[in-house]
């Protein structure tokens, strides 16, 4: 029998509390499972932020101190979750002495940075994993408390093998799929920590911020899963975010590159990446809500190969801040061969991606991360590159979307879509600075003022959906 891997993030594990929930999926499938835990809620960025102190005050007293602090909270934090969640005191203290030998690993590793004054990557990668390393030792003692047969699967002893980028890593499928498949193959509950792999070495990869649902991706596409079950606390996929939008409508069905551009253009329930694996391997992606029990295991979203073209093409509105644009100027530019293999070699070597680029003939336009832009601002600042004038930024800026398969389609209705979108912002008054339909068949995008960005969505949702 095939078998479902099922992912728990983050927004499942907030209280000592959610473990319980968490449990009774288990236990409503009633099958063995492949789960992948992503570290406890806020976790992560609190160990980014003790790295961060460490190389800051690297060699320091003070900053030792407060490194073993954090660990101190940690072990104080698994404490109470044990005691909310294993009954036998003699299995609680089993479970506290492995946490306590986890903890002393991560101890180890912040200790290290202070003796040697820096954090290297592979050992910033190692101790950002320890966040989901302790979610799964956790989970794992807590089913067998509960009668459940269950096996902690670390992707150091699976084969979880990535191409050893360190901090953006991918998955080497050639060099896991046997490995992984074999090692998941017993008929019980396996537990693996999600967000890193490991490289050919054996060292801590990670696979980027959010990275768990491209580990629990991953997993499927190396087993041949039956699906990915993804479950979150809200209702899957949504017309828009509630943030922005009243009453915004669940999406019961999208296909691959609906969903990845969805969250490429900002929705944040699922990493960007994590259809890539399963894109070619046709495993459904299934999103649920555990805060809807009565539900059981019916999904809000089904994310599949079919095309899903509704009557109003548009599935989804999405916004993202995380955009800056970085402008060449300069009288020929559009005209003038290799700028832009020079601007991209460029910004390449300094690990920069590119979000999109549109050019005419003065202006050169490259869409950036955010945080991309003062680093790519100073490389190219630096190189002199023939017909430029001057480089400009602006980061003031955010990205509105149109997601549906269809958008791009020839009949009148798709041909419409972009033109309909921009109308409703335009005249609403949103100041739109640029438009762009056509470099994926099913999303369409403006980059509009920033502090319009609510606004556009609000306008362009009603266009599609009404008030
Ligand atoms: N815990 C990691 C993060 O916060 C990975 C994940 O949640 O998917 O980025
Ligand atoms: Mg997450």
């Amino acid at each position: 029998m095939k078998k479902i891997v099922v992912k728990f993030g983050g927004s499942n594990l907030r209280q000592p509390q959610d473990i319980d929930r968490v449990v009774n999926v288990v236990q409503a499938y009633q099958r063995p499972l492949v789960l992948v835990v992503s570290a406890f809620y806020g976790i992560t960025n609190a160990l980014i932020a003790c790295v961060q102190a460490a190389r800051e005050g690297a060699g320091t007293k003070a900053a030792l101190a407060e490194s073993q602090n954090y660990t101190q909270t940690l072990r104080a934090l698994k404490k109470q979750i044990l005691e909310a969640n294993i009954s036998d005191p003699e299995h609680r203290a089993r479970t506290e002495q492995a946490l306590g030998a986890r903890l002393d690993q991560l101890d180890r590793y912040l200790t290290g940075i202070h003796c040697i004054g820096d954090v290297p990557t592979f050992v910033n990668d190692a101790i950002l994993s320890y966040g989901e390393r302790l979610s799964s030792l956790l989970l794992t003692e807590v089913l067998l408390s509960r009668g459940i047969a269950a096996r902690e699967a670390l992707p150091e002893d699976i084969g979880l093998i990535t191409d050893g980028v360190f901090g953006n890593s991918a998955c080497d499928f050639a060099a896991s799929t046997a490995s992984v498949s074999a090692a998941l193959a017993d008929d019980v509950v396996f537990v693996v920590p999600g967000f890193y792999g490991i490289d050919a070495q054996g060292k801590t990869t990670l696979f980027g911020r959010g990275g768990s649902d491209y580990s629990a991706a991953s997993i499927a596409a190396c087993i041949s899963a039956e699906s990915l079950d993804v479950w979150k606390d809200v209702d899957g996929f949504l017309s828009a975010d509630p943030g922005a939008v009243s009453a915004p409508r669940s999406i019961s069905q999208l296909n691959y590159l609906e969903a990845a551009e969805l969250s490429y253009f900002g929705a944040k329930i699922l990493h960007p990446r994590t259809v890539e694996p399963l894109f070619d391997r046709d495993i459904p992606i299934r999103i649920l809500n555990i805060t809807q029990p009565e539900r059981g295991l019916q999904p809000y979203t089904i994310i599949d190969a079919q095309r899903h073209v509704t009557r109003d093409v548009v599935k989804s509105v999405s916004s993202t801040d995380d955009v800056a644009i970085l402008k060449l100027h300069g009288p020929g530019v559009g005209f003038k061969a290799g700028i832009l293999a020079q601007v991209t070699n460029t910004l390449d070597q300094h690990g920069i991606n590119i979000k999109s680029v549109l050019t005419a003939q003065t202006a050169i336009n490259i869409l950036l991360a955010r945080d991309h832009l003062d680093a790519a601002y100073a490389a190219l600042s630096e190189h002199h590159l023939a017909g430029v004038v001057n480089v400009s930024c602006d980061d003031a800026v955010a990205i509105v979307a149109v997601v549906g398969d269809g958008v791009l389609d020839a009949s009148d209705v798709g041909s419409a879509i972009a033109s309909r979108a921009l109308s409703a912002a335009l005249a609403g008054g949103v100041r739109v600075r640029l438009a762009a339909a056509g470099a994926s068949e099913v999303a369409a995008y403006m980059l509009v003022q920033q502090e319009d960005r609510k606004l556009a969505l609000r306008l362009v949702h009603e266009e599609f959906f009404g008030k």
